[in-house]
């Protein structure tokens, strides 16, 4: 697929709606009028530490029973966490830019906790909001209680690209509590994991993300609108792990680890296909996907998934793998006025971070036989998912979808190995 910088610009001129379950939205003085920044990252490379306080109600936002020593200290520790996330993730997403001094890139920043003051950058408030911003949000006609958590972005300093804001996370009771979210009792006194993941979620915003379109499948993808009300949900037991989980799905990496089972339906003709491609004789019972670094492993599984027989392997050299389905995820506006940058086109807008797909040829060995075969290896980044998929060396499709949870592209369990031609 060939992609040039101009496609990329074009996509990323799409409109974005600000709507559902996080809001994610900048206050504009002086009429309402349109502004072509806002959303343009917060703070980019000029910004070398970004001042950051909490407040918090601990009255309406029930902490786990050992944060209550030091609130300010336990949350500072939760921020850092979602923090660091994203400096890592957005060295991966920004990778293309960051020797370009004239290219704005985004993650670089420091965070430095103080008392909230007028030079605030960033403001975290649980369960608290002021009666001035409650007061702005009526005169945008927003009602924060519709939110599990928002980001805001209040000021925008035009020649510095530099912004302002806070994030808020819902209180559990009280008059801030939500009035329109299932929401389960006191969600933030579990643990971290939910509190971590919904400040993940609205830092992406700060970075200047927007809630995806092509992780919109799932209420489970990190930038999805949907994911902070997930978050919050009562106990569901197929959420569970994406909710208490260790860690914060990958956004712009891909996981070096994945691993998935799938029982194919025996009468979808594209599994003869998948049976030829893999030397059986006939259409297994389940199959078990496993990826481990540099290897894919393929091999069958009992009905409860437990691996039985190795079929074959895919080696991968991650070394070689080259980028591809490139897609701009961060951009930004560069109004005439500011200063930090020397713009290289005539078009304002500049891509920030760029989520891509990874391509090789792999051999397919098979485990019972000398037989080897090539294939065209996709592996993309969805999520806590490996998306698995190429082409064999006689131009069949090999889809080894989401091989992590054994979803298909539609999001239903169940055959995810696809053979078309
Ligand atoms: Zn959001």
């Amino acid at each position: 697929m060939e992609t040039t910088m101009k496609n990329l610009i074009f996509a990323a001129m799409a409109t974005v709606t600000l709507a559902g379950p996080c809001y994610a939205g900048t206050w504009v003085g002086g009429g309402g009028e349109f502004n072509m920044d806002s959303q343009n990252p917060w703070f980019v490379q000029n910004t070398t530490t970004i001042k950051a306080c909490v407040l918090v109600d601990a009255e309406h936002f029930h902490l786990p029973p050992y944060a209550n020593t030091d609130p300010n200290r336990y949350l500072q520790g939760v921020i850092h966490v979602a923090f660091k996330y994203w400096q890592d993730e957005l060295a991966v997403g920004t990778r293309w830019f960051r020797q370009d001094k004239n290219a704005p890139t985004v993650g670089t920043q420091d965070l430095e906790f103080g008392p909230c003051a007028d030079d605030t950058d960033l403001r975290f408030q649980f369960g608290t909001l002021s009666k001035a911003q409650q007061a702005a949000f009526r005169d945008q006609g927003q009602d924060p209680r519709k939110f599990v958590s928002l980001a805001v972005r209040t000021d925008y300093d035009r020649i510095h690209l530099k912004g302002k804001g806070f994030i808020y996370v819902t209180a559990d009771s009280g008059p801030l509590r939500p009035t329109n979210v299932t929401m389960m009792p006191q969600p933030w006194a579990h643990g971290e994991a939910r509190l971590i993941k919904v400040l993940a979620h609205e830092l992406g915003h700060v970075f200047g993300l927007q809630h995806t379109k092509r992780l919109d499948r799932y209420d489970s993808d990190l930038m999805s609108s949907g994911f902070p009300a997930v978050m919050v949900k009562p106990a569901d037991p197929d959420e569970d792990e994406v909710i208490n989980g260790s860690g914060i799905p990958v956004f712009f990496s891909v996981n070096h680890r994945a691993d998935g089972s799938i029982c194919p339906d025996a009468s979808d003709p594209n599994w003869a296909a998948v049976v030829s491609f893999l030397n059986l004789s006939t259409v297994p019972a389940c199959l078990n996907i496993t990826r481990t670094d540099d290897n894919i492993e393929i091999s069958t599984t009992n009905q409860s998934g437990e691996r039985q027989a190795l079929l074959g392997s895919l080696h991968l050299d991650l070394g070689k793998m080259w980028p591809t389905d490139l897609s701009p995820a961060i951009t930004i506006w560069l109004p005439p006025d500011q200063t930090v940058f020397t713009p290289q086109s005539s078009d304002p807008h500049q891509i920030v971070a760029i989520l891509a797909s990874y391509m090789q040829t792999a051999e397919y060995r098979d485990a019972r036989s000398n037989m080897r075969r090539r294939m065209l290896v996709t592996i993309a980044p969805e999520g806590d998912n490996n998306n698995v998929y190429g082409l064999t060396d006689d131009g069949q499709m090999l889809d080894l979808t989401h091989i992590s949870d054994g979803r298909n592209a539609d999001g239903i369990s169940g055959p995810v190995i696809k053979l078309a031609k």
